[in-house]
């Protein structure tokens, strides 16, 4: 038998939760734990929040500007792009890898994010009724009770591509942000990788109002909208449905060392 070199490892950790996330909550606890990764992996040389507090401070023509603006801009992209195609209509994503490495069939770490089958539209509900800060509270405390998940933060990388792919059932017309990647399949047998399944109770109550108060400002869609919004996962079962192919994110996340000079 030959070598085949060391024996990665995937560690599986569901994370359940209290209630239903949104669009915006779900895309948010997502990049917020990207940015974490990020930082622990040494893809940024600082955390995003003292990142952001040093760009007010550096002049445009710092070599650090450029990076950490692009960082930024970056981050801010996949954010809007994730939450638009979470709430869009006969779109449903399944799962949401992150990549570190040079290419997104080398990987040396991943993390892949298992979705909830149901995700509220941020269209139809409210963001002070459905803060992303509790779910993503909970999914930090939660992360950290596992050793797996602290020993994979450990090892650091040097500065890298990250990259972000959703595998979605999708019959829009194409997304020029993020592209169809055909015949892939993400290769997390070769790298570290952690695969966390978000999800929640089946048995959902519905504790916030804002379809009532979504109602007064859009009154002539939103009976109909909120009705299509609660059913559409469930009916998506049941109907034909777009194949699961795997799209990657345009925007590539660049790794950086902060430069002294
Ligand atoms: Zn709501």
């Amino acid at each position: 038998m030959f070598s085949r070199g060391k024996v990665e490892k995937t560690t599986p950790i569901a994370i359940k939760f209290d209630e239903p996330l949104t669009s915006d909550s779900c895309s948010k606890i997502i990049i917020e734990l990207i940015k974490y990764i990020l930082y622990q992996k040494q893809q940024i040389p600082f955390s995003c929040d003292t990142l952001l507090q040093l760009q007010s401070r550096i002049k445009p023509n710092d070599r650090n500007f450029n990076s950490t603006n692009n960082l930024f801009t970056t981050l801010d992209n996949i954010t809007d792009q994730l939450s638009s195609q979470l709430h869009l209509d006969d779109c449903d994503i399944k799962e949401i890898v992150v990549i570190i490495g040079a290419t997104t069939i080398s990987p040396k770490f991943c993390v892949k994010f298992e979705l909830p089958t149901l995700i509220l539209s941020s269209k139809m509900h409210l963001e002070y009724q459905h803060s992303y800060r509790k779910p993503l509270l909970h999914l930090m405390r939660s992360l950290v009770e596992y050793p797996e998940f602290q020993e994979a933060m450990t090892a650091p990388l040097c500065p890298t591509n990250t990259f972000v792919l959703v595998q979605k059932s999708d019959s829009n017309p194409k997304s020029d942000f993020f592209l169809p990647k055909p015949q892939y399949t993400p290769p997390i047998q070769t790298a570290t990788c952690i695969s966390i399944k978000l999800y929640h109770n089946e048995d959902i109550s519905m504790a916030c109002t804002c379809s009532s108060i979504v109602k007064v400002y859009n009154d002539n869609e939103s009976k109909q909208n909120n009705d299509r919004n609660l059913n559409d996962k469930i009916d998506n079962f049941t109907k034909t449905k777009a194949p699961y192919l795997w799209y990657q994110s345009r925007a590539i996340v660049k790794g950086f060392k902060y430069s002294s000079r």
